[in-house]
Order: C-alpha cells, then structure tokens, then sequence
C-alpha cells in the first residue's frame, strides 16, 4: 500500500508520503480505495433487492470502505509509519448529507449489512446538493445554511444512465449518480442517486431560501424542503414521484438487461419501501408494466402486489403522508389513473371508510397504497409492531391476518463499535477473540468476565480515554472544554417535543436551582445535547433555544459551573456522533412511551458501554429485557397507560405545572435571568406550551424522571458496580447488529 500510495502522491501532486500535505494523502487513499472498489465484482443473485428511500445518511467513507475491503489496519499502519494519523486524514472528508436522523441512518446501516451478508440488493435514493442544511448557532438560536457537500465529493461515480421522468408540464431527463457499497466478505452492492442537470445552486439566497415553485431548478437541491407551505409541500410531491419513477425504471431496465421477462418481476426483484415517501413506486411499477410492457392491469397489479414489501417507521399521525388528489395531478399526473383504479378495487371489495386509499375530501393516504398492494409491512421495534396491529392499524391487520410483521431495527457494528471505538474493539479482542466482529452475538463471551476486577477496570479506563478524546474533538470544532471526569450525560438526536430534549432541560433548570440551595451532585455532570430542527418547526427551534441559554447561563455562573455544564453540539451528524456515543456515560433516550417507534441511538449507545436512562418505548423495551432491570434506569407512564391518556383526554398539564416541584423549574424558563440571554417570546411560546398544551406530556413523566435520574448519578459513584452494567450492555447489544435484522428481513421478507 505505502508503494502505490506514493505512486499515487506523485502522480497527482508531485508529492510522497513524507512531504504530502492531509488534504494530498486523503485524495490519495481516496484514490486507492476507488481503484480496489472498481475491481471488485458486483454481488449478484437471481432476484435482486432494490432499497428505496428518500434518506441514507451514509456518514464519511473513507474509513467505513477501508474496513469493509480490510484495508484499514494497514492504512493505519502506513501512516503512523510518517508520524500521520489516519483519524486525522479522516478530517478532510466532507460527510455526505443526504438524511436527516434515524430513518436514514437505518437505510445506511442495511446497505452496510446487505453487502456484508453477500446479498444482491442495491439502494435508490435522490441526490440532494445541499443536503438536510448545515446548522450553526446565532444569538443561541438555530441558523440555517446550505450543506454544498459534493464539492470535492470522491465517492459519487457518474453513470451515462438517463431516464426520462414527467416533470409537471414537462418531460426531463434524469440522471444516475451511483455510490460502491462494499461488502465486509468481498463483492459490492451500490446505491444509487438520481438527479437533474438543470438544478442550481444560484437561485438560493439568505440562508436556504429559494423559490419554491422553480420546480426544474430546485428539485433536488435539499431534503425536505420547508414544508410549511402549499409550495413546499407540492415540491415534495415533485421529489417523491421523480424519485420512484426513476427507480422503477431501473428496475425493469435491469431486469430486463437480466433477460427476464416483466411477468417475472416478483421473482427477480423485490422492492422494499422504507416509509411513505416511496409509496408512488407501487402506482409507478404498474403504470410501465401496464404502458410499455403491454400486461393487462390484473397482472400487472398481481405482479406489483407480490413485489413490494413496506416499513412502517410511525405512529405519530401528523407524520403519515396524506397528500390532497390536486397535489398529485399536478406533481405525479401519470400514476392519477392508476391511484384511482387502486382505489376503486379496494372500494369494490371492502366497506369500511377508514381504510380507503382515497378519502372523503379527496386525499391520498400513502400508507393506505402500500398496506393493500404489498406483501408484507413490518413494524421496526416489537412494541411499535404490536401497537400497529393492536391499535394504529388494527382494521388492516384484520383484513390481512400474516402481512403484519417485525423487524426490530439494528446498527451496523463496524461502523459503530469497531470504528468509532478502536480503543474498545482492540481490548475486547484481547478478551475474548476477534469473533465477535463476524458475528455479534459473540460479545456475549464477555459476560464471563462480569466478576473480573481488571477487565472492569480496563473498561472505565476506556472509558475515560474515549471521553478526553471528545474533549479535544468538541475543543477543535466548536471551541467548547468539557472535564473528561464529570459525567457524560448526553441526549443526540433530532430535535422533537415526543423526544421530549424539553424534559430534560427543566432537569438541567432543577440541577441548577439544587446546586444553589446547597445540594450540589456527587460528581460535576457535563449534559451533552446535539439536534437539528426542521426549519420551520417552531417549537422545536424554541427547545433549542432554551437549551442554548440554559448553556450561556450556567457558563457564567461560577457556583453553578463547578458542578453543571451544557453543551450543545453544532451540526449534529454522523461525524460528530461517532465521536460522542463512545464516551459517553449515560444515554438519554426518554420519549413518550408509544411514540418512538424504535430509536437505534439507544442501540449504539448500548454497544459502547453507555447506561440506558429511559422510557419503555420503542426497542428501550428489548433493551431493558436483554440486559434486565439492574443493568437500566427506567421510568415514566407506560404505552398503554398513555395510549389510554390520549383516548380519555385525561392528562391536564395544569394540573402538573402548579405543582411545587414542578412549578419553580417552568416559572424559571420566563424568569429575569434566562430572558436576559434569551428571546422572551421564544422563551414564553415554550413555557405556554408546556404548562398549556404539552402534547407530549412532559410534565406528566418529569417527576419519576428526576427521583431515577439522580438515583442513576449515585449508582455512578460505585465505579466497579458502574462499569458491570457497562460490561453487560456491551455484551447484551450483540442482538441489535444490522446483521441480524438483514438476515430476518432475508429470511422472512426478501427470500433472496
Ligand atoms: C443514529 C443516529 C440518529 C438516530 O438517533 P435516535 O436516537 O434513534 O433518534 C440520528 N442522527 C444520527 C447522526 C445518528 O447517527
């Protein structure tokens, strides 16, 4: 490697190892790596998978393709030989910004496990320019600009594939922008991202602000665009149907490159749709097959039915797509008909209104389309699968007793043990044996070790390690110092009230008001917050808000930063999270009960010795069943009993807010000394929410979570007794590899 590195160095800059700068070495592992990808064949199959979705948040690529061709300890090796640090180099790449949280972190997580299992399946996406946004932070608020992360960008392969895609009034052609998707035991997978040439960057101004309606100019310059309006929300619809129109074209083009006949889809190509976003690919397939293949529209639905799989990611209402019949006659005008004989074959068979694709009001249910014309829809968590049969979706459960599945997420432990957490990876294989990165569930071994004083000790001396490493990390990106002895008590992810970031400010309000009147923690703990806001998410940004004072005050107030610090993570992203779940000691995962679908944040937390503070919500269920009572800190309602809340309209937060506990820690939110670094309407709008509405009862859980929070802090104190639960959540998080969840989608859904 260090030869062709060299060869390489010269070749594009007259340089060698030794005298290259960063930027020219990881142009040139860039380069080295390409090379290899290219002469990797293709993993293939009698029927191929294609992954459809409107997000993979694929983090920076360098590294992640390096381990997958087993490359990377030498890489490591070569550069340290010139002093050089191949985390360092990792620094150059600009991570690509094409998801926004959870659900695209999944769809990168799956890519990496499909390939890493040998399976044929390849994804299909959108390429946005300018990705979610880049977040700063101005006058302690959330500051929105572009993300132009294809400048430079190496991983992106140019195809000569165009496709022609009705755009409105128009027909454009769109483009293919393909990505190597190495697998971890040889052979690549790709995914793919379709674009149009004419889109431009010119017609942004302050900020991320362009005109919506410039349809042939803005289509995929950023994901999810402000939806605040008709406008955006039409864009939208522009987005998802030129997506799946491309998408379907592949397919039938590959399948017929294949030599299979388009009677043959299901057995040749399954599709699985990851959310609503994806759904038109259902109307799009059956259009071309019925259009220019020549099938009937019975076959061609029965072909469509028995090809498409569909996940289902939530129950939040307001989250399930409904598009109104106008928005699709003018973004998607081509599949109109099909909708409609969709619609009306179901209207034929079943009477019930509220499972009819189109509404009353002429609304389009997009999960409506795929629960009918799929073969199997799967939850992602066993209480969100078991709340989507047994409430949410129970009537289509009825009509279609077996379609129902779950899926319990997982995350890809190569990205997410083995390289964010060298450290640990090195010492675990020293424990026991280098297995468990083929397989998981071999980090189980380490229970045996439970008693062992050493091995609990290397752990918190790993621990430690890690944290001092984030210090310097938050110190070179944001300028911010954090004491790798506090308590690392972090909650990353995006910004949502059901993830309930507000509870755990009035924590952080209630910490301050108990260090003023004397009762100051154990230990100094360091909250750490990282989360985007959709723009136009107004309680959101206000949450951000608060959390931004409560940082600048607590930074000046010298009795209660001894004790208390805040930091708030710019730009939270794959990058930045890699670097924070290792060290981290406690992972905050408490949302309303019911309304996480599943979360995978608590899984990568578990995996890196991090402590569960949680509710009993989405996959914190399983969690809480492989590692058991002790090795958690639970607390809150449980699902059924806030299922039942919503149901009675029973919960008053009123109630909760006069309460004395409660009332001083919501009164502090408007009172003198955060309005005094803080917006008083911002500030106020929150405070109003909470003692008024509070949707996602807060106030209700704040409570319990304040008596287990601290009792969780003194359980800290008792260090060997710490880093036992440490062990067993590494141990126990074997179960939540992306391996796993693959291998059951395989063998359950995709049969490939
Ligand atoms: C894993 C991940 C998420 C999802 O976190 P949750 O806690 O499950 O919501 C979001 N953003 C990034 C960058 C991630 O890596």
């Amino acid at each position: 490697m260090e030869k062709r590195l060299n060869v390489i160095l010269g070749r594009q800059f007259g340089e060698t190892l030794g005298t290259a700068d960063d930027a020219q070495i990881y142009a040139a592992l860039a380069a080295l790596v390409r090379e290899e990808l290219e002469s990797r064949p293709k993993i293939e199959g009698k029927k191929k998978l294609y992954y459809v979705s409107a997000e993979f948040l694929m983090g920076k690529l360098l590294s992640n393709n390096l381990i997958a061709l087993g490359l990377f300890d030498e890489a490591k090796t070569v550069l340290a030989r010139y002093g050089v640090a191949l985390s360092r180099i990792e620094e150059q790449e600009r991570e690509p910004s094409l998801g926004n949280g959870g659900l695209g972190r999944l769809a990168a997580c799956f890519l990496d496990s499909i390939a890493a299992l040998g399976l044929c399946g390849d994804g299909a996406g959108l390429c946005y320019h300018d990705g979610l946004f880049h977040q700063t932070f101005v006058g302690n608020k959330q500051c929105e600009t572009p993300d132009p992360w294809m400048q430079g960008e190496g991983w992106l392969r140019k195809t000569d594939v165009r496709f022609p895609v009705v755009l409105g009034e128009k027909t454009v052609e769109a483009t293919m922008r393909d990505v190597d998707i190495p697998g971890a035991n040889g052979g690549k997978n790709t995914l793919h991202l379709f674009d149009l040439d004419t889109v431009d960057e010119g017609i942004i101004r302050d900020g991320i602000a362009f005109d919506k309606t410039d349809i042939e100019h803005n289509l995929t310059l950023f994901l999810y665009p402000d939806d605040s309006d008709e406008d955006g929300r039409l864009l939208r619809v522009y987005q998802q149907y030129f997506m799946v129109s491309c998408t379907a074209q592949l397919i039938l083009k590959e399948l017929a490159e294949r030599g299979y006949a388009p009677e043959r889809l299901h057995e040749h190509v399954v599709v699985q749709i990851n959310d609503t976003h994806p759904t038109m690919l259902i109307p799009e397939l059956i259009r071309l097959l019925t259009q220019e293949h020549g099938m009937s529209m019975d076959a061609a639905i029965a072909e469509v039915e028995r090809t498409c799989a569909y996940t289902n990611h939530t129950i939040l209402a307001e989250a399930l797509e409904k598009w109104p019949m106008r928005f699709l006659e003018r973004a998607a005008a081509p599949i109109v008909p099909i909708i409609r004989e969709l619609d009306r074959r179901i209207r034929a068979k079943i009477k019930d209104e509220s499972v009819q694709i189109i509404d009353a009001h002429d609304v389009v249910h997009m999960a409506h389309i795929d629960i009918h014309y799929g073969f199997s829809v799967n939850g992602v968590a066993a209480l969100h699968t078991k709340i989507l049969k047994e409430s949410e979706l129970a009537a289509f459960d009825r009509l279609y007793p077996g379609k129902f599945n779950n899926k319990t997420n997982g995350i890809t432990l190569r990205r997410w043990l083995e390289h964010c957490n060298q450290p640990l990876t090195a010492y675990l294989e020293t424990v026991i044996g280098a297995g468990f990165r083929r397989d998981a569930r071999e980090l189980e071994k380490l229970l045996a070790f439970r008693q062992d004083e050493g091995v609990l000790k290397a752990l918190l001396a790993i621990k430690r390690e890690n944290k001092a490493a984030l210090s310097s990390f938050l110190e070179r990106r944001q300028g911010v110092r954090i004491d790798p002895d506090s308590v690392f008590d972090v909650q990353v992810k995006r910004l949502h009230e059901y993830k309930r970031q507000q509870m755990n400010a009035l924590w952080a309000i209630h910490t301050i008001l108990e260090i003023r009147a004397g009762r100051v923690p154990a230990r100094p703990v360091t909250m750490i917050f990282g989360a985007k806001a959709a723009p136009a998410y107004e309680a959101a940004k206000d949450i951000i808000h608060l959390i931004l004072c409560l940082s600048e005050l607590v930074r000046r107030d010298a009795q209660v930063n001894k004790h208390l610090n805040i930091v708030m993570i710019e730009n939270y992203d794959v990058t930045s999270a890699e670097a924070v779940i290792p060290a981290c000691d406690i992972s905050e995962q408490i949302s309303l009960a019911s309304k996480e679908a599943s979360g995978t944040g608590n899984m990568k937390f578990m995996a890196n010795g991090a402590v569960t503070l949680g509710t009993l919500d989405g996959a914190n269920v399983e969690i809480h069943e492989l590692v058991g009572e002790e090795n958690i800190a639970v607390f809150g309602r449980h699902s059924d009993e806030v299922i039942a809340l919503y149901e009675s309209g029973g919960y008053k937060p009123a109630e909760y807010a006069a309460r004395p506990e409660i009332k001083p820690l919501l009164d502090f939110i408007t009172g003198d000394e955060l309005t005094a670094v803080g917006d008083r309407e911002s500030l106020a709008r929150l405070h109003d929410n909470l003692t008024k509405k509070d949707y996602f009862m807060a106030l209700l859980d704040l409570q319990d979570y304040i008596r287990v929070k601290r009792a969780l802090l003194e359980r800290y104190e008792d260090r060997m007794g710490w880093a036992k639960m440490m062990l067993v959540n590494i141990a126990k998080s074997g179960y939540f590899s992306s391996d796993r969840t693959i291998a059951q989608y395989n063998e359950e859904i995709w049969r490939l």
